[in-house]
């Protein structure tokens, strides 16, 4: 009898065995998920989510430096780079709608190849921000892409040119570069274009007002016969280099006008331009808008403004103002990062806040809205 009952016990122990793991197994899944649940609760989602970078000037060129020789431009693996922020813009979970690229997407050594070696490089580096398929970028000239091409090509061009290429506010004609668009009812992005009043892109319109402004401005304050040589110039006159510019009164007027609509509408307002608008840096100077301080003075009316996103000066510095709250970014360069790392930010628009998540050089930031989503009233 024995002989018999020893392996029927032995099937039993082991049922007993598999039906305690199975439950088990089933009763984590169970806690896993309503715990997963609760945090989700808790954890509040943005309302919309962009990506932000600057300064790629990809180049098909072997490594080289900055003009003072310290730094190094890995002009080939800038592309790498750009490829490596969109590939995790794609990944994420939480995908971003648009992207702002804040100037200087080609490096100006394009040129010596030509007008046809310029265009391969632009085509090179739009490539990965057209294979976000659907999601937009939104484009800022910068001085090395008007080493390549004249204004007149990034005005008639659908691609650069945002105006043409999406239905987003400009000024009375679409013969700018400056723009505005709202990708959220509580968020405006205005676009400054710090070139229109410049010595760089006007070889094929050499009548243009704007470039007859810019040379009398120029030659008032610099003398040196190389426009780009800032020697004896001192303090904020050393913003006169022909690699600065500046904006029209026409563009300033639009700018009044689109931040006073804002302020009536309680719309946050983030400002994107290439060239910074404030000095605090160091008092370097050399990487400043030509009259930055008529666009402060504009921005000052408006309390609209939350922070102003800006390229150019490449080691990248931040400034919050403490009277008006105004956030300053200059973001560091794509172009002077080692390979390895990176130079990009995702930016998280919430209730209360625009938190901005910085990659590799860029820094974090938690920008407080000047209105608060679902409310009224000024906060
Ligand atoms: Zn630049």
């Amino acid at each position: 009898m024995k002989r018999f009952r020893a392996p029927k016990i032995r099937n039993l122990r082991r049922y007993i065995f598999i039906y305690f793991f199975v439950f088990l197994f089933i009763w984590v899944f169970m806690i896993h998920s309503v715990m997963v649940k609760m945090s989700s609760r808790f954890v509040q989602k943005s309302h919309i989510t962009f990506g932000i970078v600057a300064d790629v000037q990809y180049a098909d060129s072997e490594n080289g430096s900055d003009f003072l020789k310290k730094r190094i431009r890995y002009y080939r693996n800038s592309l790498n780079l750009l490829e490596n922020a969109i590939n995790d813009w794609k990944k994420s979970s939480d995908p971003v709608a648009f992207v702002l690229q804040l100037g200087d997407l080609i490096d100006g050594k394009n040129n010596h190849g030509g007008e046809a070696s310029s265009k391969q490089a632009l085509i090179t580096a739009l490539h990965p921000f057209q294979s976000l398929k659907s999601t937009p970028t939104y484009h800022t000239i910068g001085n090395h892409d008007l080493y390549n091409f004249q204004r007149s090509f990034f005005i008639e061009s659908p691609v650069m040119n945002p105006s043409l290429s999406l239905s987003i506010e400009t000024s009375p004609s679409s013969q700018h570069l400056y723009y505005t668009f709202l990708p959220h009812p509580k968020l405006r992005i205005v676009s400054l274009d710090t070139y229109e009043v410049s010595l760089l892109g006007y070889k094929d319109s050499p009548d243009d007002p704007n470039f007859l402004m810019a040379q009398a401005m120029f030659r008032e304050h610099n003398h040196n016969e190389n426009v780009n040589d800032i020697d004896g110039l001192e303090g904020l006159d050393r913003r006169w280099a022909a690699y600065n510019g500046g904006v029209s009164q026409q563009q300033l007027v639009w700018l009044a006008q689109v931040l006073r609509k804002a302020t009536t509408r309680e719309e946050n307002v983030i400002i994107t331009t290439h060239v910074g608008i404030r000095a605090e840096y160091r008092g370097y100077n050399v990487c400043l808008a030509w009259n930055s301080e008529e666009i402060l003075a504009v921005l000052a009316e408006h309390p609209c403004v939350i922070a102003v996103l800006a390229g150019h000066e490449h080691s990248g510095w931040d400034y919050l103002d403490p009277q008006t709250g105004v956030q300053y970014v200059t973001m560091p360069a794509v172009i002077e990062t080692e390979p390895g790392s990176n130079a990009y930010a995702t930016a998280r628009l919430f209730d209360n806040s625009l938190e901005i998540k910085g990659v590799g050089k860029v820094p974090s930031y938690s920008i407080k809205l000047r209105y608060h989503l679902g409310s009224k009233s000024n906060t």
